[in-house]
């Protein structure tokens, strides 16, 4: 049921993955700490056998959006992925992540298929006009080309690792938007991806249970305050100035957290 109160909203964990096993036997007490802590959540869940969960998830949670993407490795799940979107459109915030992976994928042909998937689940969010959410490991630039030549309408690049030159083209030139993961506090890469791009399009992530301040402990998402912070840091910015920027930014491209 959806909560009886509406959650206070300071600042939104705009990529992280609730859905995942690592939640399942303390999902409530970590829901419950990012409610004290203000934090709203987008889940994207990427495996067949976890898009009902993310959906129910959302369903019962105020402060939970669903998205619906794919593991770009498993781009031979595209038609399943494609027919869940459509039948749960009304409930998705975004589309994805959905994406190019050339770490884990090497092989030319593969790469091909994963670029084949990322160009339709492009085109369904473009119909269905919501955002997309963009998983690019070693292959930023090679996605960034793809969104650009299908003029890809609100694009969030999220844990972006490609040069910082390429964040500040697209965010200044396309208006795409960046989310910084919490591992902001330990990265050189992030560091500088903060001061590439523009200021109003930095969006924050934890991509829980991944990408935590610490590499080897579970990261959750009232950790996005730790990025928040260090990003303020960054920036020269009080935090609470920082945090109203980003949240601004936040719900000009999720217009639906706040209407929820
Ligand atoms: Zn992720």
């Amino acid at each position: 049921m959806p909560n009886e109160k509406t959650p206070l909203l300071r600042v939104v964990d705009t990529h992280c993955h609730l859905e995942q096993a690592e939640f399942l036997h303390d999902l409530d007490a970590v829901v419950d700490r990012a409610l004290e802590g203000g934090v709203h959540m987008i889940t994207s869940a990427i495996t067949p056998d976890t898009w009902s969960r993310g959906l129910d998830i959302a369903y019962e949670l105020q402060n939970v959006h669903a998205a619906i993407g794919l593991d770009p490795v498993l781009f031979s799940d595209l038609e399943s992925v494609l027919d869940c979107i459509h039948k749960n459109a009304s409930q998705l915030i975004a589309i994805g992540e959905v994406g190019l992976d050339h770490y884990r994928t090497r092989d030319h042909s593969e790469r091909e298929c994963q670029r084949s998937a990322f160009e339709a689940a492009i085109e369904k969010a473009d119909d269905l006009r919501l955002p997309v959410q963009v998983h690019s490991r070693s292959a930023g630039k090679k996605a960034i080309e793809v969104l650009s030549s299908m003029n890809a309408h609100s694009v969030h690049m999220h844990a972006f690792d490609g040069k910082a030159s390429l964040a500040r083209i697209a965010s200044r030139e396309k208006g795409y938007y960046f989310s910084i993961p919490t591992s902001v506090v330990r990265s050189a890469q992030k560091r500088k991806l903060v001061k590439a791009v523009d200021i109003e399009r930095i969006l924050v992530e934890t991509d829980s249970p991944v990408l935590g301040p610490d590499r080897e402990t579970r990261n959750e998402p009232m950790n996005v305050w730790m990025a928040l912070r260090e990003i303020a840091s960054i920036l020269k910015r009080e935090e609470e100035e920082m945090r109203e920027i980003l949240l601004e930014n936040t719900l000009r491209l999720y217009p639906g957290i706040r209407t929820k």
